[in-house]
């Protein structure tokens, strides 16, 4: 290898184990071992199709033929997030139109190449009305931070936009009832990269009922769009040891965007 090239890989293993420091900081973690295996990041990405084994090196899914030819200006799309958010705010379709203190919508860059699905707002969300305020929303933050990105970059929704009591599951009907604002707003932002987060986000975007534990880890197809699966952070602040498994997930969601940015 000539000096060069090593002197880039170099930097590269470097920016990754700054990275992953700084991610497992987020649970009070000072010093990480060094594992080959989850420190180098791999330069292809695996995409898996609905109900299907990966089988493909590179990010060819539907989502390069359904590409949209045009795409709306940041205002544009601020202006339709804005009239879909308005007309959200009067929702009534679902007893949780009753119940909750304020509707969460969703949030961040109307033009984020990258968007994060979480379940439903929780009662830090529900005070707020915004997505992710709580703990876990502090640790989502620090997991985007950790791959190069900041939280102003990304948007943020959930599956529901208003809080289930008690944050019980989402319910069957609930889902079919608010599904289609998150589709509107996936729709008006199209991003590159969709990240569900957690049971209910994953099995509702890939229609199935596969558990996450089988989906995380791969990318899927939504509509064309390269969707991982992953750990709901809530999930991760009960069960800090399967970190690893989500900041290789994040940094396969940092490789594909930086393929498809270079495009
Ligand atoms: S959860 Fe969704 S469908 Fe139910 S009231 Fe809220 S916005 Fe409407």
């Amino acid at each position: 290898m000539h000096l060069p090239d090593l002197k880039t890989e170099l930097a590269g293993i470097i920016k990754d184990l700054k990275a992953r420091l700084a991610f497992e900081e987020t649970f009070g973690v000072e010093v990480i071992s060094l594992n080959a295996q989850n420190n180098r990041v791999r330069s292809t990405t695996t995409i898996t199709q609905k109900n299907d084994m990966p089988k493909t090196s590179a990010p060819q899914t539907e989502s390069n033929d359904k590409k949209p030819l045009t795409t709306r200006p940041k205002e544009g799309k601020a202006k339709l997030l804005e009239e879909l958010k308005n007309e959200t705010l009067v929702c009534h379709k679902c007893p949780l139109g009753e119940t909750r203190t304020n509707l969460v919508f969703g949030a961040g860059n109307p033009m984020a190449s990258l968007m994060f699905v979480g379940e439903a707002p929780g009662r830090d969300e529900d005070l707020q009305g915004e997505p992710f305020v709580g703990r876990a929303g502090q640790l989502l933050t620090k997991i985007i931070e950790a791959i190069d990105m900041k939280r102003s970059d990304v948007y943020i929704a959930n599956i529901l936009k208003c809080r289930p009591p008690g944050n019980r599951n989402p319910l069957t009907d609930e889902i079919a009832l608010c599904i289609p604002v998150l589709t509107k707003q996936i729709d008006i932002i199209k991003p590159k990269v969709l990240c569900a987060m957690g049971t209910f986000a994953a099995q509702t975007l890939l229609n199935t009922k596969e558990p996450i534990g089988f989906l995380r880890g791969k990318f899927h197809d939504y509509k064309g769009i390269p969707t991982m699966a992953t750990f709901h952070p809530a999930y991760l602040l009960r069960n800090p040891g399967e970190k690893a498994k989500v900041w290789e997930d994040m940094k396969k969601i940092r490789d594909l965007l930086k393929e498809l940015n270079n495009k």
